[in-house]
């Protein structure tokens, strides 16, 4: 099996680190071109975060990994295998802090410089706003400085880019992440592989959403504890050597943590543990 992966920008970090965490041995000493899992018969294709869908497409890789945004702007039609939850971001429209535009529908009879023209061009017609989309391949946000647009359509993540250009956002065109997507007649042929694929990268994507909390409690607390952890089942109880003491292990949400441990402690845990999760499957 083959997966077309980015070989630059922001998503080859976490795309690697996700390949890793999953149990995937490879080298990637130069990203150049092919790498050669030691442990699965897969090959790691580096290509261009843009390059990604056609490489699937054309049934050179089995499967990708790019960007939602990049899918939608090739208006390639393939089937996207799973979200992978990391280079999130939002493809926004934005004009001068200054200027009149309050929402996209303002931008009625302008110009929109982009560099997702087909998606941006797609998005107004859908809504019939008239709008003259100037196609730039970089340096979008000094589009409206430069007098060659009015607004722009740019992908954004904190909206700090737009803040030192001196621009506002007036509304989202879509929201995008990383995904997976594959070839639909590799999908077929190799459903087991990608399947096996799919279900480690998956399993590495939930326990990073969740944590394993342990602790210590009198017996007599449980129920009260127990209220407290709505984790993916009901958590494990222990017994321990000291008559009318459990443990309590469970697994709760990554984000809950800050929120849960000051109940616990006051609903009579101590000896409190929070346990990071490799892989879960659930
Ligand atoms: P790059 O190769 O660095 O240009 O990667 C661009 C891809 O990263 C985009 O197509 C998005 O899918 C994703 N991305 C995530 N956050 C952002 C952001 N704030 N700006 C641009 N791209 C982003």
């Amino acid at each position: 099996m083959t997966l077309a992966v980015p070989n630059k920008g922001r998503l080859v970090e976490p795309t690697l680190r996700l390949l890793h965490d999953a149990g995937l041995v490879f080298e990637e000493r130069d990203r150049s071109l092919v790498s050669r899992v030691e442990n699965v018969a897969l090959d790691i294709l580096f290509v261009r975060t843009s390059d990604v869908v056609e490489f699937v497409r054309d049934a050179v890789a089995d499967l990708g990994i790019t960007g939602a945004d990049l899918l939608a702007e090739s208006e390639v039609d393939l089937p996207v295998v799973r979200a992978l939850g990391y280079g999130r971001c939002r493809l926004t429209a934005a004009v001068p802090s200054d200027a009149g535009p309050q929402r996209v529908e303002d931008l009625a009879g302008l110009r929109v410089a982009t560099s997702h023209p087909r998606a941006t061009r797609r998005w107004f017609a859908d809504r019939s706003i008239p709008v003259e989309v100037i196609s730039l391949s970089g340096a979008v946000e000094v589009a409206p400085r430069l007098g060659l647009a009015e607004a722009i359509v740019d992908l954004v993540s904190t909206g700090a880019t737009l803040a030192t250009n001196g621009l506002r956002s007036i509304g989202d065109l879509l929201p995008s992440e990383a995904i997976l997507v594959g070839n639909p007649a590799a999908l077929d042929a190799r459903a087991q592989d990608v399947d096996r694929l799919t279900t480690m990268l998956g399993a590495v994507l939930e326990g990073r959403r969740r944590k394993y909390v342990m602790m210590n409690a009198p017996a007599g607390r449980l129920g009260e504890l127990e209220a407290l952890l709505p984790g993916l089942e009901s958590p494990s109880v222990i017994p321990l050597a000291h008559a009318g003491m459990i443990a309590i292990h469970a697994v709760v949400g990554a984000d809950d943590v800050w929120a849960l441990l000051p109940r616990l402690k006051t609903a009579g845990a101590s000896g409190i543990l929070v346990l990071p999760i490799e892989k879960l499957i659930v």
